[in-house]
């Protein structure tokens, strides 16, 4: 029978919550209450793991699980977003005191976030939405962690949850970035940017593979030296590692038997839904977002190939020369910085109209290790903040005006190939769109004004006197 009460319990034991009880055990050394609706699975996890099993504390009722933790209670939820986390919390409501601090650490929806935050208000309880990002390595070993809720639950999470966090240069990363659903926005808006990068390296390799040639470990060769320099990241190592693997039973590259079909939980599309509801152009994480649908649909993609084979398109138009790697390096390095300004544009909009006041600069701190998108650009979007410096677009600031200035040819070529080449390259195309749009001061949308007020007497301004008007267009 347990006597000590445990630090804090993790409530949820998949993949996720298991290696985060790990962590809590391991690198904070706290003890840990277990709690998982197939109880087993509690009590696996101990046995499982002998040298932690003395910090392990697992019990067969929600009740005793409560019971078992010291108090005020630290309670982690890790469980499937959304139901299960409403069905939870409702249950465990009639067995918590005041002070008690429950976090939901899984992919929530950050309106869900919102909504219970609300429901907790006034009751003496905390609740801490919380994201967590680095996949099973990183929940076990060091994840990036972004926490939202009250400044008061923070004060008493920060030394509980810092030992568990990632590590970049000794510092955890870790931090409260604003109330109720600021965790998991800031979460939300991450695996948008991730979807982007993910796409555009995607894309690159369709470049190297379709248009120059290219067998999975030259490519894989490709990204291991660009992962050396300005590409550095995570998401650019493991392309690497992907590409250079080989398939034990055929002995060619395992990649080039992966069905060309892309899930996606729903993180991802979030962010896009949020930057539209925010009215922010969030354009390579759309079509990242939409890319990942289209692959979906594999079996119709087959039935158009068969119907479109026969459209010329230019071959040869991409060579793998050192000129023709350097500039799908370049062009890459260049649509990255801009699908990244966009997701920090959305962050930007979201903690404006929010109230949040998120710490954008703190923001690339905590996810400069542990976290899927890590990778030295964010030392540059660090940097861009330093001081608390109050940035529009990060496009807007010296230090990428002037990298984009020198790579936006390389990205304008490539993309003008691929579309000669009828390789799709839709992140990196709507980047490059997206750039262009906002450097140029004299847009298309007057024409756009012009026709809604034909429509439906919708109004438009003028640049050469101040004023809403409407003019009487000839009918059609
Ligand atoms: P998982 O392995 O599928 O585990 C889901 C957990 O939720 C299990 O403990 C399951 O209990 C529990 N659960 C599901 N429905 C429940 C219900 N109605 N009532 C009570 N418990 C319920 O999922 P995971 O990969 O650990 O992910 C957990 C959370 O972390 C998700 O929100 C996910 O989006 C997020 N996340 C995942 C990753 C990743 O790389 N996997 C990374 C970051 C964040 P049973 O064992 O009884 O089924």
């Amino acid at each position: 029978m347990q006597t000590t009460k445990a630090d804090l319990g993790v409530l949820g034991l998949g993949v996720m919550g298991a290696m985060l009880a790990l962590n809590f055990a391991d690198n904070g050394k706290f003890n840990v209450g277990l709690f998982n609706r197939t109880v087993e699975k509690a009590t696996r996890l101990k046995t499982d793991n002998p040298d932690l099993a003395e910090r392990l504390h697992p019990s067969e009722t929600l009740e005793d699980f409560v019971a078992s933790l010291a108090t005020p209670r630290v309670i982690v939820l890790m469980l499937s977003a959304g139901s299960a986390v409403d069905e939870q919390i409702a249950q465990l409501q009639p067995l918590l005191e005041d002070g008690d601090i429950v976090i939901d650490a899984g992919n929530a929806d950050f309106n869900d976030t919102r909504r219970r935050n609300a429901l907790y208000d006034g009751t003496g309880l905390h609740f801490v939405g919380m994201g967590v990002s680095g996949g099973e390595s990183g929940a076990r070993h060091g994840p990036s962690i972004m926490v939202g809720g009250s400044a008061e639950a923070w004060t008493r999470l920060k030394p509980l949850l810092e030992p568990i966090a990632a590590k970049y240069d000794g510092s955890p990363c870790i931090d409260w970035l604003g109330t109720d659903g600021a965790g998991h926005f800031v979460k939300t808006i991450h695996n948008g940017i991730e979807y982007a990068d993910m796409q555009m390296i995607a894309e690159i390799y369709a470049i190297l593979r379709d248009g120059a040639g290219q067998g999975a470990g030259d490519i894989g060769a490709v990204f291991a030296d660009w992962n050396t320099r300005g590409l550095s990241s995570y998401l650019i190592e493991i392309t690497a590692s992907v590409l250079k693997e080989v398939d034990a039973e055929t002995g060619k590259p395992l990649v080039d038997f992966i069905v060309d079909e892309a899930g996606q939980k729903g993180t991802g599309r979030w962010s896009v839904i949020e930057a539209q509801k925010l009215g922010i152009g969030a354009t390579a994480l759309e079509a990242a977002v939409a890319a990942r649908c289209v692959s979906a649909a594999r079996a119709m993609r087959l039935t158009a190939a068969g119907i479109y084979d026969d459209i010329p398109v230019e071959s040869g138009v991409f060579g793998a020369t050192a000129a023709d790697i350097a500039e799908l390096e370049s062009a890459l390095e260049i649509a990255k910085i801009v699908a990244y300004a966009q997701g920090y544009a959305v962050l930007d909009a979201a903690s404006k109209e929010f109230g949040w006041d998120l710490p954008m600069g703190e923001i690339a701190r905590i996810w400069r290790a542990g976290c899927i998108i890590r990778s030295v650009l964010l030392q540059d979007i660090m940097q861009a903040y330093a001081g608390g410096a109050k940035v529009e677009n990060l496009l807007l600031v010296p230090a990428f005006a002037d990298r984009i200035k020198a790579g936006q040819g390389a990205l304008r070529k490539v993309v003008a190939k691929a579309a000669a080449a009828g390789i799709p390259v839709p992140a990196l195309s709507s980047a490059l769109a997206y750039f262009d749009d906002l450097r140029r001061a004299r847009g298309a949308a007057n024409l756009v004004q012009g026709q809604r007020d034909y429509f439906g007497a919708h109004t438009f301004r003028r640049l050469d006197r101040d004023g809403v008007f409407h003019h009487i267009w000839p009918e059609a």
